[in-house]
């Protein structure tokens, strides 16, 4: 995933899976001097939730000696989150979850940030249990070619686009989380308000439903994916990227998501 010079942005939004990945790099880093480590915490203006995890993120980023970035939705989109799901919700014609548009303007917020910064790859701390769940999501919303394009290390297909890596993507969420808690480190334990209406939440569940019964098997599941990828990236690869008309990053459509979050808001 990684080459000893990269410059390397990690995603920390101060839940304990991200605070141990920064802790795990940087531990790393240490024997590659070349190399540098740059934190992004995306600020997406939930109120009573974001505040308290951007501190921690900080703090966490201040005692390893890491820069820390901050890029809010306010300041690329022009709304707190909050803002926008108030006026999203007086759409009759709106049927998706917050953590569905959220995830959205997340991934562009961390892109945007990390080509700003010139990193090489951005580093998120998805686990094998995260991995999974996304990989059901896809399939029960019948969105199968992005199993294709959501994997451990993503290709550069566009020059805007930076790498995307994920170093615990075979690490179960238990072990992210007792490496925490034995390593004293301090993360937000507080859900977001928005997490709840997820259907994710269903997803977890079911699958730690099945691992609990069957120990091994969201293991099996992230190698069936790695084996059916490759027929799936044959026919994505067929749909190309081209650029926003209206932003200028990187999209298969027309109009990318996050320009046709805006639109459908305003
Ligand atoms: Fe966004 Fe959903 Fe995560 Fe909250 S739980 S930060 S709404 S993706």
């Amino acid at each position: 995933m990684f080459k000893f010079d990269d410059k390397i942005a990690i995603a920390v939004s101060g839940g304990k899976d991200s605070v141990s990945l920064l802790r795990v790099l940087a531990k790393i880093e240490q024997k590659y001097p070349k190399a540098q480590l740059a934190a992004i915490t995306v600020d997406e203006g939930i109120r009573g939730y974001r505040d308290e995890a951007l501190e921690i993120a900080a703090e966490n980023c201040k005692m390893l000696g890491i820069e820390h970035h901050v890029v809010s939705f306010k300041e690329l989109y022009g709304y707190t989150f909050d803002q926008m799901i108030r006026r999203l919700k007086q759409k009759a014609d709106d049927r998706l979850t917050p953590c569905a548009y959220c995830g959205v303007l997340r991934r562009k917020a961390l892109n945007v940030a990390s080509r700003k910064i010139k990193a090489d790859k951005l580093a998120t701390a998805h686990t094998l249990d995260d991995e999974t769940q996304t990989f059901l999501l896809n399939i029960l919303h019948g969105d199968v070619l992005r199993i294709a394009k959501e994997k451990p290390v993503t290709d550069g297909v566009h020059p805007k686009l930076v790498k995307r890596i994920k170093p615990f993507c075979e690490i179960p969420e238990k072990e992210t989380a007792l490496y925490a808690y034995v390593k004293g480190v301090k993360f937000q334990g507080k859900p977001c308000p928005y997490a709840s209406e997820a259907l994710r939440n269903d997803a977890r569940m079911m699958l730690n439903m099945v691992e609990d019964k069957h120990p091994g098997i969201k293991f099996t599941i992230f190698k069936s994916i790695e084996r059916i990828r490759p027929a799936l990236e044959e026919v994505a690869s067929k749909e190309g990227l081209g650029e926003c008309v209206e932003c200028g990053e990187p999209t298969t459509e027309r109009l990318c998501r996050t320009c046709q979050i805006r639109q459908q808001m305003e």
